[in-house]
Parts: structure tokens; sequence; C-alpha cells
């Protein structure tokens, strides 16, 4: 290892990935440097949706609260609704809990939606202002907007990274670096990696050149003649646009594909205004905050997540369609798989081996994400209307009936996902143990709850109204599960002997035990299934394993 370094990891980029990074290891007094070229936030509402496991990672690091407070007032829907254009016909209606019901609900669910946090409806801007402020508060995160990544480079036993900002340059010595910056990730193309999948998909919506505006009405509630959601969607022959809900009150997020012929440059905030009367269908003067551009219609996984000691997540490694709102979730995931492994082996009781299997890990979810966000697309966007939808009298009103129920059963689709939320599955990694059985099929919407080793901690809540996963330790954690609890001191010496941060945590009764179907459970920082048994005699091999060692099954 070099003799001089500025911090043990450096994150280039302070998006949702990189962010989330610096906190998993800032929390594991991991030293970290994050660059961020921006000298100030991107204001601009890109994602809506933090999906229920995002949020389970957020309440495990203790701020799923401040997160769920942010954006739409507590009491507001997030009904998800459908429209010809807003003032006009609505369609369908998929209707959802407010923050503050959600907080409650969750304590009753069952079956697919056994969790510890539901979704939440909120704009990206204000879930990144939160994640700043946790990193910014860790003694050993040092978050440095203005600052360029220039270049970086594998030096066998370090990485270098050349940063320029507003003060001049600075280059930067740390054991690993994470690229976390984003789709056209600079980090990405100077390890000469590309991205293998499907771009240039033409829909009729959700398959193009997207045009935003961010915009502030503090009338546009009183000429919608409906009841309040948070995504309106509106369905036409002339333009298709979708909507969210920013704050509740006067600010909104409109987003409508261009047309071949149309270029965003020459769109005037006259044009724009104009194109939002479209699917408004009234007139109204609304204030255009900010504008911009996206692509919709890629599918794109990156050959390689990793190169040596420099990593790559997010954006840069996965570039989903919007639809499922899952490009920013599977982010976080990437942040929080790799977070643990890099500390574990920084903190000298994981194996190098153990980095592998980010990759090996992660690079199939972000297929599987990829696949079904596009699927999504196609529900959405090869909806083709029919052209008697905004006519008066039978013919209209069989045609509203006909897309009412298209986006009655899509809303159902694309909006109730506890199956891609909960059950993404790490099978066949190499830390993990597996025990025989096989898991559940990967459905959308859906999720059965398994202990079968490498897919999420099935949860339940305990007899003193907490959250399982509120008892699960920071790092490992061995459950003894039923009301008999099965020795667990050969874990102990294992752990003890390995260096490996172990709680082991009781849970009682028969129902938790049911649920494990066994007497033990190992689970990992990131709350997956690493391990389950009966007896804990090979637990010094089961240990070696999860921790990259190696081991037999
Ligand atoms: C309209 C829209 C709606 C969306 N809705 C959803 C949704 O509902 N749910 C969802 O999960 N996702 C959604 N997404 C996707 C989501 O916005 C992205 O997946 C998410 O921002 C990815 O996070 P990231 O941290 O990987 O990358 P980014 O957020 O792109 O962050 C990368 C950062 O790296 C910085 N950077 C780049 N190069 C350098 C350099 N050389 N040096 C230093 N810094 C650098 C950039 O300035 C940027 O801040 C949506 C996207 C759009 C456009």
């Amino acid at each position: 290892m070099a003799d001089r370094q500025d911090c043990a990891v450096v994150i280039i980029g302070g998006g949702p990935c990189g962010l989330m990074a610096a906190i998993e290891l800032g929390r594991r007094g991991v030293s970290v440097i994050l660059l961020e070229e921006r000298l100030t936030p991107v204001r601009f509402p890109a994602a809506n949706a933090t999906q229920a496991r995002t949020m389970e990672h957020y309440r495990r690091l203790g701020f799923a609260e401040k997160v769920r407070a942010k954006g739409l007032p507590p009491d507001y829907p997030t009904d998800i609704a459908y429209f010809t254009r807003y003032a006009k016909h609505e369609l369908a209606r998929f209707s959802l809990p407010s923050a503050r019901a959600a907080r409650e609900m969750i304590k009753t669910m069952t079956g697919s939606w056994s969790a510890a946090e539901l979704p939440h409806r909120v704009s990206q801007m204000f879930v990144e202002d939160t994640l700043r402020a946790e990193a910014q508060a860790l003694p050993t995160v040092s978050l440095r907007p203005g600052w360029k990544m220039a270049d970086i480079r594998d030096e066998g036993d370090s990485v270098t990274v050349e940063a320029e900002g507003s003060d001049g340059r600075m280059t930067l010595r740390a054991a690993y670096a994470l690229g976390a910056d984003g789709g056209s990730s600079p980090t990405r193309k100077s390890l000469g990696y590309g991205y293998v999948g499907e771009s240039g998909v033409i829909r009729d919506f959700m398959g193009g050149r997207m045009f935003a505006i961010h915009f502030r009405s503090s009338k546009l509630y009183d000429v919608i003649p409906h009841p309040r959601a948070w995504m309106y969607w509106a369905v036409n022959r002339e333009r298709r646009a979708f909507m969210a809900a920013v704050n509740g009150r006067d600010e909104f997020n409109f987003h409508v594909q261009l047309r071949p012929d149309e270029q965003p440059a020459q769109i005037s905030d006259a044009d724009a205004k104009a194109i939002f009367h479209q699917a408004l269908a009234a007139q109204l003067d609304i204030e255009v905050i900010a504008r911009s551009v996206w692509n919709a219609g890629y599918t794109l996984v990156a050959e390689k997540f990793q190169r040596g000691r420099i990593f790559l997540g997010g954006d840069a490694v996965h570039l989903f369609t919007p639809t499922g709102g899952l490009g920013y979730n599977t982010a976080v995931e990437d942040a929080v798989n790799l977070s643990w492994k890099l500390a574990g082996v920084l903190n000298g009781w994981g194996h190098p081996a153990l980095l592998d299997s980010y990759e090996t890990e992660r690079q199939p979810l972000a297929r599987r994400n990829t696949t079904y966000a596009r699927g999504f697309a196609d529900s959405a966007g090869l909806f083709v209307p029919p052209p008697e939808l905004e006519d008066d009298g039978p013919a209209g009103d069989a045609a509203r009936k006909r897309t009412g129920d298209h986006f009655n059963h899509h809303a159902r689709f694309e909006f109730n996902i506890p199956g891609i939320t909960f059950g993404g599955r790490y099978d066949g990694s190499p830390i993990i143990v597996p025990d025989g059985t096989a898991p559940p099929p990967d459905t959308i919407n859906d999720y059965v709850p398994t202990a079968c080793p490498g897919g999420r901690a099935p949860h339940l809540w305990l007899a003193d109204g907490r959250s399982l996963y509120d008892a699960f330790g920071f790092e490992f954690t061995l459950l003894r599960l039923g009301p008999k609890p099965a020795d667990a001191g050969a874990f102990r010496s294992a752990a003890a002997a390995q260096n490996i941060p172990l709680s082991i945590v009781d849970v009682v009764t028969d129902e938790a035990r049911d649920l494990y179907a066994a007497d033990l459970a190992l689970i990992r920082p990131d709350q997956i299934v690493a391990w389950r048994g009966h007896s804990a005699a090979d637990a010094a091999r089961v240990l070696r394993r999860v921790s990259g060692h190696g081991g037999a099954d």
C-alpha cells in the first residue's frame, strides 16, 4: 500500500449513489473524500419514488423519518391518476396512502408487504438534501463540491485521482475509488467499459427525447376538477404527458415527449407553457422555474462494474427508462452492497475477494431491474389512445372506458411492485451459503418472504412494536429463532477469532422460527440472508465464506 494516503476511498459523484456510499462508509469509520463537480446541488426534481427497500435502508441508517417528512404534506394522497387532459375526463386511478397513513399501515400489512417501510413519493432533490446532510455530519467524510475528477489511475496498490476545482488542482491518493458519476460516467469511460443493451427505443410515449419543466402555480389545483394525486398522466392523441406534485402546494414537475422535429433549444418558455396547456386544457398562468431534457428508452447495463481498485455504481453502470421508478433506487442498493464489503476489507476482516462479489451480485440485479422498467415503459408507452377518446357521447364514453381499464390495470402493475423491490436475490454469489432450497419465482407484483439464503431477510414486527430490522446489529446478525434458542457459542467464538463484527439476536416466537424455517439465520449487513441452519457446528466455515475467505458449502 502506498505510504501517503489522503483517504481510504475517493468517491466521484455526489448523487444518490455517491452520497449513500459516503454515509455507509462513514458510519463504519472509513475515511472518504467525495468529489462533486457541481458547486451547488441540482434543483431539478428527477426521481419521484423512493421504493420501500430504499426506505428500509434509510431506516437502518436512522433517517427514514427525515426522508418521509420531505416532499408532499403528511396527509397528501399519493394516488396515480390518468386523465384525457388534467381539467377534463379522469380515466383511471390507483389510490395510495399519504405519508402519515403509510407509517401506520405498514404495521398491519402482511404477505407481499411484510416490511418495515412503505414507499415514499418525494422528489430526488429533497432526498439528496437529507443524504448530503447525513454524509456531511460524519467525521470521516469530506464532501468537496466544485471539484471535478479529471483523471483516475489504478496504481496497483492504490488509486490516484487528479481533481480540478476553481481553486486549482489536487492529487488524491486512496486505497479504493468509486465512480458514482452518472450516465456519462468519466470513470467508466476511463476504464474502457461501455454499456450493453438497448437504447434509442421509439415508443408513442416513454421512448424518445423527453422535455421537462419544473414550474410553480398556486392555482393549478383550483382548475383540476378531480381529487388530488401525486402523479398525473395525460393520455390523448395530441401529446401525452406526466406530471408529479412536488410540494403539494404550488410546485410541479411536468414531462412530455418531443416530436422528432422539435429541438429543445428552440422551445421558449412561452412554447413550454403552451405544451403544458395542451395537457391541462384550461387557462392558467405558470412560472417556469427550470427545464431539462432527458432520454427515455434506455435498458443499459455496463459490461463491468469493477476493475482492480476502481468500482462503478448507480447510473454509471445502469441506465433505465424511469417507468417503475428504479434507477435511483438501484443506485442506492449498489452503494449499500459495495460499502459494507469495502469497509470489511479496509477494517481487516474481509478478504479482498469479498469485493469481487459486488459485480457478481449487482450486475444481474441491474439487468433484472432495467428489464422490468422496460416492460413498464412498453405497457404505458405502446398503448395507442383510441381516436374517439375525447369525443362526447357513447363512442367517446366507450373509448374512455377501454382506456381507463388499460390504465387501471397498468397502474397496479407499475406502482405496486413489492416483488421487484423486496425480491431481488443474490443466488449463486460466492459469499452466500446455499441450503439446497429453491427461492420462490421472481415476479413483479408479488413478494413471497423466504429465508432461502441470498434474499432479503423476512420481516416481522416484534412484540414490543419494533421492526425486526431495528433489532439487527449494524454489521452481521445471527438470529436465534423460536422459543428454544439454539446454541450459538460456535458463532460467537468464530466471529471473535475472525474479527467479524457479529450481533446475536433472539426472536423467541414460533412465528419467527416458521418464517425463517430454521433455528439460526445469519444476516449480512445489508439485511440479506447469508446462511441458515439448525446448528452452529459449521460456524467457522460459514463466517469464512461470507467474509470472502472461501470455504466449502
Ligand atoms: C425524469 C426522471 C425521473 C426519474 N424518476 C425516477 C424514480 O422515480 N425513481 C428512481 O429510482 N429513479 C428515477 N430516475 C433516475 C434517477 O434520477 C437516477 O437513476 C439517479 O440520479 C442516479 O443516481 P447516481 O448517483 O447514480 O447518478 P447522478 O444522480 O447522475 O449523480 C452523478 C453525479 O456525479 C457528478 N459527476 C459527474 N462527473 C463528475 C466528475 N468528473 N467529477 C465529479 N463529479 C462528477 C454529477 O455532477 C452528478 O452530481 C429518474 C430520472 C429522470 C430523468
